[in-house]
């Protein structure tokens, strides 16, 4: 019997209903060139299911997607629904409830195209941002003292476990190990940040310990934004808490070129529970319902899915059809200065999946 993987397939909002079909031709030519089965669960939850039913998805949604091994996601938020319900009524509840303490995003320059730092010169950009996904200073703890008065103060905790800030180093360093230069930089700002980063650093140096031929080094978050977009080619994996994860995983993706084709998933590395694989970008109202967007960010996302579902030989395939395609000129779309639809290099890619790429 061949192998199957259950993935619930969410297009929701905007331009997530034309870069999800495009992902999944592309799963669908790598599935059937390295043997193994999808099983599609489609569900149509989006910003118009919030207007129609006040709901962004049902009731037992979370129990639905709870039985898929993968979520394949497009984008969320559409003008008109604030954040706070497109957000808090779909992909947060996602990230919780499914521990996904893992937001990972490759930040890689792809040949044939430009990073907005290209004539600085950056050679090499080519690494991984791993951001701590669940505590740190995004707790629900604080609170308003004396509101309206002169006395008034507010507060909010950062909460820091050694249970969550050793599992996303762990993470950080067996990544490392997987990578030729096997390097992890850590985001800290202990000079600042007197109590919950000085543990940071110590949890950080404790767990390097036990990998004796990874490289590490540290610097604080505002200069290692500085060396972001000065030095991109010094890194390799870089590992931050909540906050600081948040602000270098757009900053990351940004320095290494078009937001169209950036990728980025929400891990739970043990796969006790469904990860998500969505794009970068958002629903890019903009654009939307035209066929003229980017679905490499998608079809990439694709691509660690397949890899986190253990399909290791069918994600580099398509990793390869990418840097081919974008090397070579296959059918671009605006965004990276061609003419092409989204259909067309979504065909392209698929194409050249199935080929042997
Ligand atoms: P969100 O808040 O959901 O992240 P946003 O409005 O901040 O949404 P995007 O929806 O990502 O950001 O759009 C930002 C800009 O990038 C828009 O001009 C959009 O058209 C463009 N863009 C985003 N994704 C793509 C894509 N796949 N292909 C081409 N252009 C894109
Ligand atoms: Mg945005």
């Amino acid at each position: 019997m061949s192998r199957t993987h259950r993935i619930a397939v969410v297009p929701g909002d905007g331009i997530g209903k034309e870069t999800v079909p495009e992902g999944l031709r592309v799963l669908d030519a790598a599935a059937r060139r390295f043997g193994f089965d999808l099983q599609l669960d489609h569900y149509d939850w989006s910003c118009e299911t919030y207007a129609q039913t006040g709901r962004m998805m049902p009731e037992d949604g979370l129990d639905q997607l709870a039985k898929s091994d993968s979520i394949f996601l497009g984008a969320v938020g559409w003008p008109g629904v604030p954040d706070h319900i497109s957000l808090w009524g779909l992909l947060i509840p996602i990230r919780r409830s499914f521990d996904q303490y893992i937001s990972l995003r490759p930040c890689k320059l792809m040949p044939g195209t430009t990073s907005p730092l290209a004539n600085r010169g950056p050679k090499d950009i080519d690494f991984y941002v791993v951001r701590e996904n669940t505590e740190g200073e995004y707790s629900s703890s604080g609170g308003r003292m004396f509101p309206g008065t002169p006395r008034e103060f507010v507060t909010q905790d950062s909460v820091f476990t050694r249970h969550g800030v050793d599992r996303v180093m762990k993470y950080a360093f067996e990544l490392a190990q997987t990578r030729p230069r096997k390097k992890v930089t850590s985001a800290t700002k202990s000079n600042g940040i007197t109590f919950t980063m000085p543990y940071w650093d110590e949890r950080f140096a404790e767990m390097a310990k036990n990998y004796p031929g990874i490289t590490t080094d540290q610097f604080h978050i505002d200069i290692l934004c500085a060396h972001f977009v000065q030095h991109p080619d010094w890194f390799d994996v870089v590992v931050g808490s909540n906050l600081f994860g948040d602000i270098l995983s757009d900053l990351g993706p940004a320095v290494a070129g078009s937001i169209g084709i950036a990728p980025s998933a929400n891990i739970n590395p043990e796969k006790v529970y469904p990860s998500m694989f969505e794009p970068v970008h958002g629903s890019a109202p903009d654009i939307a319902g035209k066929f003229i967007c980017n679905p490499i960010g998608q079809i990439w996302s694709g691509a660690m899915m397949l890899e986190h579902l253990g399909e290791k030989d069918a994600a580099d395939a398509i990793l390869r059809a990418i840097e081919t395609h974008l090397a070579e000129g296959g059918p671009r779309t605006r965004d990276l200065g061609g003419q092409a639809g989204t259909e067309d290099v979504g065909r392209a890619l698929a194409e050249a999946v199935a080929n042997g790429a």
